[in-house]
């Protein structure tokens, strides 16, 4: 072990780090900015750095290779946290008292320098802000993360890291070894040095992958819905709508769908302006998910028409659930008032495919409509 030179393995990870970094800063351009904390994170792994790089600086006054190389450190892990949590979409603590403990351990770290010079305690102190700061660092991905590869290295790393910590906490409550500076080439150094350094690089590995992870979902979810009202966009919905139908004929099960369509759309557009317009579109998209039951699905037709599939549905089911739409979906407050038309038709014997069902559905949205709108009608399988 001591033929390992702690400075030599500084300079190696610093490297790792730079090139981390710089992954990092090219992400922050590419990156939308839907994914979070990518900025602090890559603001932070600039910090680590540059902390690293002051730690080495061992023949400069204490005021760089302790004071502003811990404070450095300091910042990074507060970055790091916020990073986290940005990703996460979790409220931030306030500033304030953030800023004020930073501020103290700033303090005290000064305190162990200058006034009664320390490295055992400003060990102390370090490692036990470690322990605490990067055993939550470890947590939040478990507890807030997308259950994936990127969340676990994360967590890994940062458990690794909070138990370097406490490893050398404990080493230093019970004397196991006598730190006469930073770079004793000892072998707990060493091995403390190592693990910390690496396990940051691996936890923004884990950072990155997460970040990636996030952007599949995002792309994921746009190229499935629809962007104004997050409804399933046609492609979607037809997919799945097909899934469902033959799962039904499989296994002889009902099933039912549904089209809605808006009334006097055009005129609300006309009245209140095309923003209005939209407003309503997802106002009625909120109001009608809610009143469906979970294994129902709706997506955009197109325009202001919408579809429902009724997995598991019967004929009077799917009527039954169309009058508890018609009686329950108003509008919001501060919107206009609309109403909405449903065509609706389930499976029968003849039933060959989504189409035959989507056809008698649509002559059944057109019997509302000509009927007075605001209601709902059925249709029967075509030649049913
Ligand atoms: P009906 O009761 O017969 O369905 O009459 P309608 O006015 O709703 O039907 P029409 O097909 O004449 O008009 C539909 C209008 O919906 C026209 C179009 O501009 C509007 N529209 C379609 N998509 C959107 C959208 O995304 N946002 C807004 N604001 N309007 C939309
Ligand atoms: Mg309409
Ligand atoms: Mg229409």
């Amino acid at each position: 072990m001591h033929a390992i030179d702690p400075a030599t393995l500084v300079v190696v990870i610093t490297l790792l780090a730079v090139l981390l970094a710089a992954i990092m800063l090219t992400m922050r351009t590419s990156f939308p900015r839907t994914i979070g904390g990518i900025d602090q994170w890559s603001a932070a792994t600039v910090l680590v750095i540059v902390a690293a790089a002051l730690f080495t600086l061992r023949k400069t006054p204490p005021f760089f290779h302790v004071t502003l190389a811990n404070g450095f450190m300091l910042l990074a892990m507060i970055y790091m946290a916020s990073g986290m949590l940005r990703m996460f979409r979790l409220r931030l603590p306030p500033r304030r008292p953030v800023l004020a403990a930073a501020a103290g351990i700033t303090l005290a770290m000064a305190w162990y320098t200058y006034v009664q010079p320390s490295f055992q305690a400003r060990l102390f102190i370090m490692a036990l802000l470690g322990v605490c700061a990067f055993g939550y660092m470890s947590w939040l991905p478990l507890r807030h993360g997308r259950r994936g590869i990127g969340s676990l290295v994360t967590a890994f790393a940062f458990g690794l890291t909070a138990l370097s910590c406490l490893v050398r906490l404990s080493t230093l409550m019970i004397r196991v070894d006598d730190p006469g500076g930073l770079f004793d080439p000892g072998t707990l150094q060493v091995i403390y040095l190592a693990t910390f350094n690496v396990t940051l690089l691996i936890a923004t590995v884990g950072f990155i992958l997460m970040a990636n992870e996030q952007l599949r979902d995002t792309l994921e979810f746009s190229a499935t819905h629809d962007a104004l009202t997050g409804v399933l966009n046609r492609g979607a919905f037809f997919e799945r709508a097909n899934t469902e139908f033959e799962r039904s004929r499989r296994d002889a099960r009902p099933l039912a769908i549904a089209l809605m369509d808006l009334d006097h759309f055009k005129q609300i557009n006309d009245k209140h302006g095309h923003q209005a317009g939209d407003r309503v579109l997802m106002d009625f998209c909120t109001t009608v998910r809610a009143a469906l039951r979970p294994g129902d699905f709706l997506g955009r037709y197109g325009g202001e028409e919408f579809i429902v599939l009724l997995p598991d549905a019967t004929h009077a089911e799917a009527a039954a659930a169309m009058q508890r739409l018609l009686d329950t979906v108003r509008p919001g407050l501060d919107l206009p008032l609309y109403t909405f038309s449903i065509g609706y038709a389930a499976l029968e014997p003849g039933t060959a495919g989504i189409d035959d069902l989507l056809i008698a559905a649509d002559k059944a949205l057109y019997q509302a409509k000509e009927n007075g709108r605001g209601r709902a009608e059925a249709g029967g399988a075509p030649g049913a």
